[in-house]
């Protein structure tokens, strides 16, 4: 592995009853803590108390931590001097929340999470069919934002379902060009590239912790003060007001403005030590290993008869290490299920909240998706490669597949 995560040399249980090592290859839907994001909230649980409130050290110690967060993740992600880093739960909640600041029409792409499709799509948004190429789909997006004119244009750094990932730099100087502010959700761009959003000039970035090596429920909404500002509170109420009376009230500017409620201090040091982590690392060297790992990965699997690896385009400048795949003929949840019960390996398996780009890519019924990170090792894409080899190899010669009689 490339650095230390939590859960490494999990132990699990298989249908014959015999235990092995989980393989875990579902990083893309929640990845395990850095050894450094478990040390920090080992050293936080004790000073357990509510930011912003009180004058007890334990308090002090927690709005410390938790206000330092905002310039650790405004540097780790390059962000202006005037940005605000907002926290919120995760980049769900987060797109949710910039949906109810943009003064205007927003453009998105059809290959979307729905994260990134349904907040906007509730508000209008006008969605652009994205084409087999990068190049294309750049055209149909300018013609679409000089058509006429809009507010923004939300797309995702790179796509949960293929890992193909989209020239966020050059995709901003197309919306800035055509007078619209450029949104990109960074939820699985963020684990494996580095982003600067000055030098790439990219105005709105959201990500979620748990899928940053951090645990659940903070997630991070960065960039430009003014629309913030300008828009409702997302949630009313306490930490979101600088005055109140019975007849008024005074909202506060962002971020407060939009962190009515106790926040999630702990999720928010972790997230912040993640960061921390991950900017400390070699981006190189881990790039490399996470690529090395990704071709074993697609080289094993597309050796395999029947297996169909799916992508969204044929010219993506760069991908992360999610593979997504179909074995003819089966149920993706039936390939997910003997890797898991036979194997001891965890993949995901559906449609990754991403339906009409499944029904694009001509595979309504789902597929099967195996994801790398910081702790993956070769071994582990080994097992996979192995596993869905047997897999095959069964169905071709027990049309029935009946996976508790393979040999494990
Ligand atoms: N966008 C992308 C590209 C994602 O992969 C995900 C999570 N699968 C989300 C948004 C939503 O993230 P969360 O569930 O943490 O809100």
């Amino acid at each position: 592995p490339f650095a230390d995560v939590s859960g490494a040399g999990l132990t699990v249980p298989l249908a014959d009853g015999s235990t092995c090592t989980y393989a875990n290859l579902d990083y893309a839907a929640s990845a395990p803590a850095l050894a450094q994001v478990t040390a920090r909230v080992q050293d936080l649980l004790p000073y357990y108390a509510s930011v912003h409130r009180g004058a007890g050290y334990a308090s002090q110690v927690c709005t410390a931590s938790y206000e330092g967060a905002r310039d650790v993740i405004a540097d780790f992600v390059g962000a202006r001097a005037d940005d605000v880093v907002v926290f919120t739960r995760n980049t769900t909640d987060s797109l949710n929340l910039l949906a109810g600041c943009v003064p205007g029409e927003t453009v998105i792409l059809d290959i979307e999470h729905h994260a990134n499709l349904l907040p906007w799509k509730r508000n209008g948004a006008r969605v652009v069919e994205a084409a087999d190429t990068v190049e294309e789909t750049i055209r149909r997006i300018v013609a679409e934002l000089c058509a006429r004119p809009a507010a923004l244009l939300a797309v995702t750094g790179a796509s949960n379902v293929t890992g193909e990932v989209l020239p966020i730099a050059r995709l901003a100087e197309v919306a800035h060009e055509c007078g619209a502010r450029i949104l990109v959700d960074g939820a699985q761009l963020l684990p494996h590239r580095r982003v600067d959003l000055a030098a790439a000039g990219v105005d709105y970035l959201v990500f979620s912790g748990h899928k940053l090596y951090a645990p659940f429920g903070a997630g991070v909404l960065v960039g430009r003060a003014d629309w913030l500002d300008a828009a409702q509170p997302y949630l009313a109420g306490g930490g979101a007001t600088r005055d109140v009376t019975t007849d008024n009230v005074v909202w506060a500017e962002a971020p407060q403005r939009h962190e009515g409620g106790t926040p999630n201090v702990l999720g928010v040091a972790a997230l912040a030590a993640a960061c921390e982590a991950l900017a400390g690392l070699d981006a190189e060297r881990a790039q490399a290993h996470e690529r090395a790992l990704c071709e074993r990965l697609v080289d094993g699997l597309s050796a395999i008869d029947g297996v169909e690896l799916l992508r969204i385009w044929s010219d993506a400048p760069d991908s992360v290490g999610i593979v997504t795949f179909t074995v003819d003929g089966c149920a993706p949840r039936e390939v997910a299920s003997y890797l898991a019960d036979i194997h001891g390996i965890g993949v995901r398996d559906g449609r990754f909240c991403a339906h009409p780009l499944l029904a694009r890519l001509g595979r309504p019924e789902g597929a099967v998706r195996a994801s790398l990170g910081l702790g993956s090792r070769a071994s582990d894409v080994d097992r996979v490669v192995a596993a869905v080899r047997e897999f095959v190899a069964a169905r071709t010669t027990d049309s029935c597949c009946a996976t508790a009689a393979l040999a494990p």
